[in-house]
């Protein structure tokens, strides 16, 4: 297995409250495979990325969990063991390419300095000539032409879809076995989206990467993994192979996000789901969709349900079906 979570709680601490966001998260991958996290904005996507590379803020705690990534375990591994994934194993494109690039630095220092930081790692200093040579040859695999302007720019200078090309190269440099896709298209030109979605699954099938796509846009999920998972409000509510979920959704949640999406084919445009997402610094101590779902009971409001199998690979968290 190449990732296991279990168990995982996070909360963050603000001056007078404690927001309970991951609520007993698991998740499990093997090498190779392709695994979707859906759920709307604020349900704890990022949340549960960062807590696998460990780059949480600062106010972020983990009062229970596991998160085991090959034999390493990533909850009490030190920091030069950290390191050591952070720049070789396990690459991240972040949501917002503006904000994770450095304004102040042009492209080539920042791109030099992570594969500075990675060959560091496989014991070698690169000459300022073989970090370029890697530098022209990343971009190239994302598809930058005119290189060597892209290098001497700063980030504002490249448009939106060049800025996320960089991340990718930049991600892809560190990805020796893992790549998280933090809401990849987010940030970009729709006329773009799909070009940039193409490009990350070419490049994550032809080095046999392993991927984690999180997004609220259930299309990009649907095409581009083998399983997923839905979270709702740090609770996984469903898993199962992406074909089956989408197809024979179980989970209410499932079901009503499913519906509520947009439909090309038939020009409809379902209804959404009423209510909001929890508050998450006093959360339902039941079921957290129970104030939204229309099938809760009473023991729903009360008690929380637990993970329950319904056949292979197909898991809910739902009291319908204990
Ligand atoms: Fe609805 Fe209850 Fe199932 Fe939660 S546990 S999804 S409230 S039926």
């Amino acid at each position: 297995m190449l990732l296991n979570i279990q168990d995982l709680y996070v909360h963050y601490k603000s001056y007078w409250y404690i927001h309970k966001v991951l609520n007993g998260v698991w998740l499990r991958m093997m090498e190779g495979e392709r695994v979707g996290v859906i759920g709307e904005t604020g349900s704890g996507k990022t949340t549960l990325l960062k807590s696998i590379l460990r780059i949480l803020p600062q106010n972020a705690v983990i009062p229970n969990g596991m998160i085991k990534f090959k034999e390493i375990d990533m909850l009490k591994a030190g920091e030069t063991e950290l390191s050591m994934v952070r720049r070789r194993e396990i690459g991240m494109i972040f949501q917002d390419p503006m904000a994770a690039l450095n304004p102040v630095f042009k492209i080539k220092d920042q791109l030099y300095d992570v594969i500075r930081y990675k060959l560091f790692a496989e014991g070698y200093n690169p000459t300022k000539e073989e970090l370029h040579d890697h530098a022209v040859k990343v971009l190239n695999d994302v598809k930058l032409p005119d290189y060597e302007r892209v290098l001497e720019s700063y980030p504002f200078q490249l448009s939106g879809g060049m800025r996320q090309r960089v991340m990718i190269a930049m991600a892809l440099i560190s990805a020796g076995k893992l790549l998280l896709a933090d809401e990849p298209t987010t940030n970009i030109d729709v006329t773009i989206q799909d070009q940039i979605l193409k490009l990350i699954d070419r490049l994550v099938k032809q080095r046999g990467l392993s991927t984690i796509l999180v997004s609220h846009a259930l299309g990009m999920v649907r095409q581009m993994t083998d399983r997923a998972y839905v979270l709702y409000a740090g609770d996984i509510m469903e898993e199962a192979r992406t074909s089956e979920l989408f197809d024979h959704p179980a989970h209410p949640y499932t079901s009503l996000l499913i519906s509520s999406a947009p439909k090309i084919s038939t020009r409809e445009i379902g209804e959404g789901i009423r209510g909001k997402l929890p508050d998450y610094r006093s959360p339902p101590i039941g079921c957290r969709f129970a104030p939204r779902c229309p099938y809760a009971m009473d023991k729903c409001h009360t008690i929380k349900p637990k993970r329950t199998i319904i056949n292979t690979d197909h898991a809910v968290t739902c009291h319908l079906y204990e």
